[in-house]
């Protein structure tokens, strides 16, 4: 095989709720219990298929990020051995030591956005505290998110996986990037999924697709002074929240459950 990616570099960031069969449990979502197993071997198969598919094709560096939870959830040592890992919680900011050098990133088991109906387990950062995140008054989710500080480095979003409606969510904001569904929701804890190995071949092959279109991928660019509004699921949430805007202010409540506020830059929410 033609090595086309001859020395470059790729940053995968995985999350579990988005693999083939991850279904979770009603009312709690994806916790410790249940699934949990399932969900953390499946995404790590996942992300270790694509992983693979960018080694044969000559990339120096894949960067696999374990980033459900507390960022620590995977056998590390059933990954391929090439591969560097991001792991852990309790640094500021998205994709750790990201820079200009990478030539990509990838969404693995992500999913769809808080009020997404039909979507598997679908929620943005937690499914307890927020009702949606807007930014420009555009709600986002948690792959708009990621695309975004990717942008800052400059780096291109070019391949995801996830549920039927997590994929729609992709292509509305990245109508570029390549995709592989895992699964059909039926309701927040039901789907008909592909097989989880089958899921693993077709990220193979279409990982290799988005590698022959690289020069095709753009950036997901935030404009700045950006937007920022989140409403919470619960008003004491709200009142409590601190954020604050780019003159160092707090964020308005615009309603009992909202805050509101501009800011620089995508970099100041997280
Ligand atoms: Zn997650």
């Amino acid at each position: 095989m033609e090595r086309i990616l001859d020395g470059k570099k790729f940053y995968i960031g995985v999350d579990c709720e988005g693999a083939a069969c991850v279904v979770g449990e009603p009312g709690k979502g994806l916790g410790q219990g249940g699934q949990y197993r399932f969900a953390v071997q499946q995404a790590a198969r996942e992300a270790n298929a694509a992983a693979q598919e960018l080694f044969e094709l000559g990339a120096e560096t894949v960067v696999i990020w374990d980033n459900h939870g507390n960022g620590c959830n995977f056998d590390y040592e059933l990954l391929d051995s090439r591969v560097n890992i991001a792991l852990g919680s309790g640094h500021r900011g998205r994709f750790p030591l990201l820079d200009e050098d990478y030539a990509g990133v990838m969404f693995i088991g992500y999913h769809a956005r808080e009020n997404t109906a039909g979507a598997v387990l679908a929620h943005t950062y937690s499914s307890a505290a927020y009702q949606y995140y807007k930014l420009n008054g555009r709600e986002v989710g948690e792959m708009e998110v990621d695309a975004a500080f990717a942008a800052l480095k400059e780096v291109p979003v070019m391949f995801c996986a996830s549920d039927y409606c997590g994929i729609r969510q992709a292509k509305e904001s990245f109508p570029w990037v390549e995709t592989v569904v895992t699964k059909k929701g039926m309701s927040w804890t039901s789907a008909v999924s592909k097989h989880p190995l089958a899921v693993c071949e077709e990220i193979r092959e279409t990982v290799r697709r988005a590698a022959l279109r690289l020069e095709e991928m753009e950036c997901y660019r935030l404009p700045s002074p950006l937007e920022v509004e989140i409403r919470y699921k619960r008003m004491e949430d709200a009142s409590r929240a601190i954020l604050v805007d780019w003159e160092g202010k707090p964020f308005a409540l615009s309603d009992a459950f909202t805050r509101k506020g501009i800011m620089n830059s995508i970099e100041g929410l997280f």
